[in-house]
């Protein structure tokens, strides 16, 4: 197994799937490979060549990887981008569980959707695969992008799943009338990866009842904003941790070791 991306040095997934692989005496190992964009289809090609069970797939393959598959599930082909690839004797299958993983670590902190109203600041891709299931469970959804109608776009696109997201326009957002009634705000934009960057909304609206999730993998400028003001907060551990368990029942068939490769995150973020 592995995971095709450009750059990839950084990533935390060897280190959760090849925990869980030795835990349970797989002869398994994952391991990245730094794919550049004009030889992704051969990169592709190489997972029938080399028999690999499947990869990860991550940024800037999320998308462009798509055409060179036999198949794709609903969910990935609904959100346009894939993350897991599986190969069943050469028949290369893709998946996205981003938008599943991310539902799962909002579910076992305690936070159910099903009731709530959600903003969610970005429209990239992963904004696209968690807008997948937050259109379906949560009973509002409401969409912010520096780019307006990247926004807009999304939200028609989400629409047509239940009907209940909406765009909203930066004027409406920058004035934070939009965060009365709001009860998660998630950060989906990469603002908070480098540590002078900015936060990306306007601390002083936010009140002790909110959420704050962040998809990037440490406590960000945001979450520890909001965390002074009493808000509960989450960071994209949990996600990153859950698209991966997702990933490795799609290859495997098995349910891994959810709490060694917990471990194996937390150990390998520590020592970051
Ligand atoms: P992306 O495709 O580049 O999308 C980010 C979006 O945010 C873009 O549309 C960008 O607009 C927009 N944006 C930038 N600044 C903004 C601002 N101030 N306000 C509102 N929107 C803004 O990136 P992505 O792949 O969706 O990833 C987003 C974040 O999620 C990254 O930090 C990534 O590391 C994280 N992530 C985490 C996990 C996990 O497992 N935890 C999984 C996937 C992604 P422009 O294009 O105009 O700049």
């Amino acid at each position: 197994m592995g995971l095709f991306g450009y750059p990839v040095t950084h990533s935390l997934s060897p280190a959760m799937h090849n925990a869980a692989f030795a835990h349970l005496g797989m002869d398994y190992c994952y391991v990245t490979f730094s794919v550049k964009p004009d030889l992704l289809r051969e990169a592709v090609t190489a997972i029938r060549a080399l028999d690999l069970k499947g990869v990860n797939v991550t940024v800037p393959h999320k998308e462009n990887v798509v055409p060179f598959l036999d198949e794709v599930s609903e969910e990935a082909s609904f959100i346009g981008a894939v993350n897991t690839i599986r190969n069943e004797g050469g028949m290369l299958t893709g998946f996205n569980t981003d938008g599943r993983g991310f539902m799962k670590s909002l579910s076992e902190t305690g936070i159910d959707v099903s009731d709530k109203k959600v903003l969610l600041e970005g429209a990239g891709g992963a904004a696209r695969s968690i807008g997948y299931y937050l259109c379906k469970e949560a009973s509002e959804v409401c969409l912010y992008d520096a780019v307006t109608e990247k926004a807009e776009q999304l939200a028609l696109h989400l629409n047509t799943l239940k009907g209940n997201a909406c765009a909203i326009d930066t004027a409406t957002f920058k004035s934070g009338r939009f965060f009365s009634g709001t009860d998660i705000i998630i950060n989906a934009t990469p603002i908070g990866l480098k540590h002078d960057d900015p936060v990306p909304i306007d601390i002083s609206l936010l009140e002790r009842s909110h959420v704050v999730s962040d998809l990037i993998y440490k406590d960000t400028p945001l979450l520890q904003a909001a965390s002074e003001r009493g808000c509960r907060t989450m960071n994209g551990l949990g996600m990153l941790l859950w698209q991966g368990i997702f990933a490795f029942e799609i290859w495997t068939g098995e349910m891994p070791p959810i709490e060694v490769m917990r471990t194996a995150l937390k150990t390998v973020t520590r020592n970051e």
